[in-house]
């Protein structure tokens, strides 16, 4: 079904977020509002795409040869989902995801076993933050469980585009969209759900001595308390593309998001600093999901490996005398400039499903010179950590370990999920 075939509805007369809510209220027989898998309709693509070369990949522009549909009207709930030939989607112009961006996203990857069966790593941490994500922008709610056996069985029918190659996963896109054709400023009640998959190589191929440089700058603000930065909405991204453009420009691969000078995420990425003791103890110290902060899967997974007792079962490449307490803390940028002065910042590293563990080699900070006018030009200060990523890093153990457990090496409490076959 495409989108004008759905039922038009008077829109104006439907309630808020809560219409899919309300069809259930109002005591129908069987939850309209429920995404039902009993229901799927598989149409397979008569002609399937050729394969990229796994050494070429460029993330998200190979698309592969079908996706996940189904949408969502306030007086019938959820329609029968389908995986269909992935193409266009055919939408009326007025609707609100152009005008309004009530449009939610998920970024996950599907790996492969060494039995050669397709991996999703905690994936239902996934679909828990694209319900909150849909609830923020009032977009009707779905059941979690249930997208995920829908998410589990496109991926089995689509395991041939998961590259073999160490590193290299299959990126799982889900969206959410509102597609209430009217101008009017209020919620979607209508909504379209689509997943769609496009196979990727690994962010960087080889950790040793590689790593990113991310500019601060005080004028540029990514989220705010209050605002939506703890959830994954289509909205927070597009106002800082401006200021990736700024970063670029002055030779700075990421921005690391900062508000005042409290340090906020890096990118799409969380952020952590390992500061040293003077007896060796090493603190981890992250910033404390406030609302600003996105709640990634990896700062979670992070944290889990790092709080482990003892450290080296979770970290087998930590020596047995490390010692690793780790802290969620507001994290300022002047005490990773005291830090590095003194020599006690051993680390900082990014972290996010796309590039896992990724540490950093060089961090600007742009802002007006200490004690200057006001309107005189910023300038910019760095500090330089040379010993990013090396072996016997946390960046490095952690990196490992992820990818291990995330290719199916390790099992590890669970995390990984299996997708099963096609038609199963
Ligand atoms: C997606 C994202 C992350 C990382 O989350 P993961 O679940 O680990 O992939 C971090 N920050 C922002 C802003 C993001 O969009």
């Amino acid at each position: 079904m495409t989108l004008q075939e759905s039922v038009p509805l008077n829109a104006s007369d439907m309630p808020l977020s809560t219409a899919g809510a309300q069809v259930l209220k109002n005591g129908l027989s069987s939850s309209p509002s429920d995404i039902d898998p009993s229901q799927l309709t598989i149409t397979l693509a008569t002609a399937l795409k050729q394969l990229p070369d796994p050494e070429t990949l460029v993330f998200g522009e190979v698309m592969t040869d079908h996706m996940l549909y189904m949408d969502f009207a306030p007086e019938r709930g959820w329609s029968s989902p389908q995986i269909k030939p992935y193409g266009p989607l055919s939408l009326d112009p007025a609707c609100s995801c152009f005008q309004y961006c009530p449009s939610v996203f998920e970024g996950m990857k599907a790996y492969l076993g060494p039995d050669g069966t397709p991996r999703l790593f905690r994936p239902q941490l996934n679909m828990e933050r694209m319900a909150r994500s849909a609830e923020r922008v009032a977009l009707p709610p779905f059941d979690a469980d249930t997208l995920l056996i829908l998410i589990r069985r496109l991926v089995a029918i689509e395991a041939r585009w998961i590259p073999r190659a160490r590193g290299c996963s299959l990126y799982i896109r889900p969206t959410l969209i509102g597609t209430r054709p009217s101008l009017g400023v209020s919620a979607s009640t209508q909504a379209a759900l689509y997943v769609i998959l496009s196979p990727t190589g690994p962010y960087i191929r080889d950790l040793n001595g590689k790593g990113l440089s991310l500019l601060a700058m005080s004028d540029q603000i990514r989220a705010w308390p209050g605002g939506t930065g703890g959830f994954k909405l289509g909205l927070n991204y597009a106002a800082g593309f401006p200021a990736q453009r700024v970063a670029a420009a002055l030779g700075y691969q990421q921005m690391l998001w900062i508000l005042g000078e409290t340090v906020a995420e890096a990118g799409a990425m969380n952020v952590f600093a390992v500061f040293e003791r003077p007896d060796g103890e090493l603190d981890v110290v992250t910033p404390p999901l406030d609302g600003t902060i996105l709640p990634g899967v990896t700062r979670a997974s992070v944290l889990a490996l790092l709080s482990y007792q003892p450290p080296t079962a979770a970290l087998p490449q930590l020596s047995a005398h490390a010692r690793i307490r780790t802290a969620e803390r507001a994290l300022t940028m002047s005490e990773l400039f005291a830090a590095s002065a003194t020599g006690t910042l051993r680390e900082v590293f990014c972290v996010g499903t796309a590039a896992v563990v990724i540490p950093v080699t060089r961090i600007g900070w742009r802002r007006p010179p200490p004690g200057a006018k006001n309107g005189s030009e910023p300038e910019v200060v760095d500090i330089v950590l040379p010993a990013a990523g090396e072996q016997g890093s946390l960046a490095q153990a952690l990196w490992q370990r992820l990818v291990d457990i995330q290719e199916g090496r390790v099992e590890w409490e669970g995390w990984g999920v299996t997708c099963g076959t096609p038609d199963a």
